[in-house]
């Protein structure tokens, strides 16, 4: 836990020694600098915006908040491949190195459209030369051998997920997107390239796509998929509003939605069924089910999920058995970790196979409070409870 938080103040002194004072004060300025991570890890963004137009997705509902001031989208980061590390290193939620914070690019864009291709390969390059995490990206886009290869090269445990949610309705809800075929071909490139390449089986959409889950499965595995991510579809009104345009029947959707009510924000469509089919079917042909992104990461990296899938309910069982590579984890330098993020000295510790209970003297505010327990989680791979008076 120290090392991994001095090695984290080194790396962020080695990056500020590259770069001028103008790119430290612009990286640090970036949000990428300061806010929590995901539940699947740090979300990265090499651009914003996607001209993909899928109907189910919520980027082109934040999109349309702030136009693009550059005229297109989507808009490429500012922040070059150096900075966004430093940015990183500097986030108080981040620990750098491969059993430190996950990251993962694809959140508000497509990191592999064509615009934007350049910027995440300079990401790429810069995490795996100055962070080391197990780092993800999710694409739609058609990628060949090249391609596929440039990024084993600059980023060797890279995790692709390749979003294929339909074969037969593609045209109608990713009417700008690569037609399936072509993502197929992608995850063959990226199974070529000696990377694992998993199928994006996310959102599955109740009463539409959910009938033809193994069909997607099946051709996924044969184009070279290792594994599956499913997961559930998330609404929002203008979402269900741009399904029905496109004469999608959103019945069986708003019947598992229930009593919730639908309005900007995002809520999740209970898919709980069909994503255990979905992880059945898949163990059938042959692909490792995953029900959450990050299990996809720690696999590749072969280290323990940084969300704690095993203990927070999502465990599938695959083979990367999280439970058995955990660190070890004294009280003494849980102690010191402590000291140095909240600068206290806690009351007690207790440690057990899943769980660090810290006692503490006093109240210490929110923020702090979740940037210990963000950091001391990932580190020594424990659920943290901080107790205050
Ligand atoms: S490709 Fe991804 S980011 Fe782009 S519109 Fe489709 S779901 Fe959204
Ligand atoms: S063993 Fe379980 S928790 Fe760990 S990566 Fe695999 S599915 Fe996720």
């Amino acid at each position: 836990m120290l090392k991994q938080l001095e090695a984290k103040e080194q790396t962020k002194e080695k990056l500020e020694q590259l770069l001028t004072k103008e790119a430290r004060s612009r990286a640090l300025r970036d949000h990428h600098a300061y806010r929590a991570p995901r539940p699947c890890g740090m979300t990265v963004h090499p651009g914003f915006g996607c001209t993909n137009s899928c109907l189910y997705c919520y980027v082109a509902d934040m999109t349309a908040k702030k136009p693009s001031s550059e005229g297109a989208w989507p808009i490429v980061n500012r922040l070059s491949g150096t900075e966004m590390a430093y940015a990183l290193a500097s986030n108080p939620h981040f620990l750098p190195g491969v059993m430190g914070t996950f990251v993962a690019m694809g959140a508000v864009c497509d990191p592999l459209h064509e615009k934007l291709v350049g910027k995440t390969l300079e990401y790429l390059e810069a995490f795996n030369r100055f962070l080391g995490s197990p780092t993800q990206l999710s694409t739609k886009m058609r990628v060949g051998s090249e391609l596929a290869e440039e990024l084993a090269e600059r980023s060797p445990r890279l995790s692709p997920l390749v979003t294929i949610i339909t074969l037969k309705h593609a045209s109608k809800l990713e009417p700008r997107a690569p037609p399936p075929t072509e993502r197929l071909e992608t995850i063959s490139s990226f199974r070529r390239a000696g990377l694992r390449p998993m199928l994006f089986l996310r959102p599955i959409i109740p009463g539409l796509t959910d009938g033809e889950v193994d069909e997607v499965l099946s051709a996924a595995r044969k184009a070279g998929a290792v594994g599956v991510v499913v997961g559930a579809l998330r609404a929002s009104e203008q979402i269900i509003g741009r399904l029905r345009k496109a004469g999608v029947q959103t019945d069986e959707i708003e019947r598992r939605l229930g009593r919730r009510r639908l309005g900007k924000g995002l809520v999740s469509v209970s898919s709980g069924d069909l994503k255990r089919e979905a992880l059945r079917l898949a163990r059938r042909r042959g692909l490792i089910p995953f029900a959450s992104a990050c299990c996809a990461n720690a696999y590749t990296s072969g280290v323990p999920c940084t969300g704690l899938c095993w203990l927070r309910g999502f465990c599938t069982k695959c083979p990367n058995k999280c439970w058995t590579k955990l660190p070890k984890v004294d009280e003494e330098e849980v102690r010191q970790a402590v000291r140095r993020l909240l600068k206290l000295e806690p009351t007690s510790i207790q440690i057990s196979k899943d769980e660090i209970l810290i006692r503490l003297p006093r109240k210490v505010g929110k923020a702090e409070a979740r940037i210990a327990r963000v950091v001391m989680e990932v580190s020594a791979r424990r659920l943290v409870r901080l107790q205050q008076p």
